[in-house]
């Protein structure tokens, strides 16, 4: 577990700036919901945290440490994607170990990795099996159980349930949640769904056209917005 702090973040691409100085503190151990519409920068955002996007200004920094030049590999994160490709020539176990072997880790330590994450997740009847043999649910399980392996300080999630049924979307919500509540790990979780943000979120951050509109907990945004993006943002059904 770590804090994450976002200071005054920009981000050009090309000359047209997306990002127009974002500034998130994140406690240690928190869960926390990115949530705006289509195209306010929730991804871009992400992928700086994961160091796969550099930052044209300003500084993030995990626990004391500032990463602005750190490689994704040498940062202690892990990220969940919308399209969690699996690999489908490999087991689930091979899929969750991959990132271990990438690492370096031995045999010996991506089976113990690889089993207590299975444990976790309940995934452990099913490591031999193939992604092509797994229904949407379990992949997307195999998707985290991928993330957890490395019992890394940070998670971070970009929309992981939207490319599942509304039951399943439910579903995973909870599951989501109730492996929080058990590693308590730090999670940036970004959606464009409001109702996902308020059954999810300890603290909720409404973007909008690359800028932070207001954070706070899911009620305090429900009962005092501070303008009206925010209140129809919150207040309107997904
Ligand atoms: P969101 O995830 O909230 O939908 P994104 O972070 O994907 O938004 O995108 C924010 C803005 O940045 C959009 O206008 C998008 O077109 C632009 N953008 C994202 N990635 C790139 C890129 N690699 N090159 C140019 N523009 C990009
Ligand atoms: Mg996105």
């Amino acid at each position: 577990m770590s804090s994450v702090q976002i200071r005054d973040v920009r981000k050009s691409f090309g000359g047209f700036e997306v990002l127009h100085g974002v500034t998130i503190p994140i406690e240690d151990g928190a869960f926390v919901v990115l949530v705006g519409p289509s195209g306010c920068g929730k991804s871009t955002l992400l992928r700086m945290l994961a160091g796969l996007e550099n930052i044209t200004s300003g500084t993030i920094s995990i626990g004391d440490k500032v990463v602005n030049n750190v490689q994704p590999k040498e940062r202690d994160i892990a990220m969940v994607f919308q399209n969690y490709a699996l690999y489908p020539h490999m087991t689930v176990a091979d899929n969750m170990g991959f990132s271990l072997k990438l690492r370096g880790a031995n045999a010996n330590e991506i089976s113990t990795g690889v089993k207590r994450a299975a444990e976790i997740l309940d995934l452990t009847p099913l490591l031999d099996r193939f992604p092509r043999q797994l229904s949407g649910g379990q992949r997307q399980r195999v998707a985290m159980g991928r993330a957890i392996v490395r019992d890394p300080q940070v998670f971070l999630f970009d929309e992981p349930l939207s490319n599942l049924d509304a039951k399943l979307r439910v579903a995973m919500r909870t599951e989501i949640k109730e492996l929080h509540q058990r590693l308590k790990t730090t999670t940036v979780y970004v959606t464009h769904d409001q109702i996902e943000a308020m059954t999810m979120a300890d603290k909720i951050v409404v973007m909008h056209d690359g800028i932070v509109e207001q954070m706070g907990t899911p009620l305090e945004l429900y009962d005092k917005p501070d303008n009206q993006f925010v209140a129809g943002f919150i207040g309107s059904p997904a």
